[in-house]
């Protein structure tokens, strides 16, 4: 299950280095090379994963919980307030390495600060068709 082509499978199975700070049979965390704050983190499953919809089941279950591990490292060791997961799926949503991850960010009093997105007025009719649409896609 690796892409040849895939910078992040090649670092994941450690054929390029890279700054890991945790390591078992199915995954990799490395620090990002772009970090958003200082410790920024990025989990690799050791499997080539497109993005969360291609992730199998066994894959799922673990990263969520590893996820809060690292999370809770980065609090004791960098003294982080606390912390973002941030996950993305898609060109349009952000994602620029087509290999599942999640980004696990610091995030410190006094900043850096992180662009969040800008809150759209909705009704409650609104809401409810597009709830409709989304169920309705659910099989
Ligand atoms: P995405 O935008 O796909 O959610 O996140 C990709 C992340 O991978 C970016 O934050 C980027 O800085 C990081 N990144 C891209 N190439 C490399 C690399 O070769 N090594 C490391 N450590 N991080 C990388
Ligand atoms: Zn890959």
């Amino acid at each position: 299950m690796r892409d040849e082509t895939c910078i992040f499978c090649k670092i994941a199975n450690g054929e390029i280095p890279s700054a890991t700070v945790y390591e078992d049979p199915d995954f990799r965390v490395i620090l990002d090379l772009g970090p958003a704050s200082e410790g920024h983190a990025l989990i690799l499953p050791k499997n080539h994963f497109k993005d969360v919809c291609d992730l199998d089941e066994e894959t799922a279950a673990k990263v969520l919980p590893l996820a809060a591990k690292i999370g809770a490292a980065m609090k004791k060791s960098l003294g982080c307030a606390g912390f973002n997961l941030v996950q993305n799926n898609g060109k349009e949503a952000g994602q620029t390495v087509f290999h599942f991850h999640v980004h696990v960010i610091p995030r410190y009093e006094g900043g850096p600060s992180i662009a969040a997105w800008e809150c759209q007025p909705a009704n409650a009719d609104k809401l409810a068709q597009i709830a409709e649409q989304i169920k309705s896609a659910l099989s």
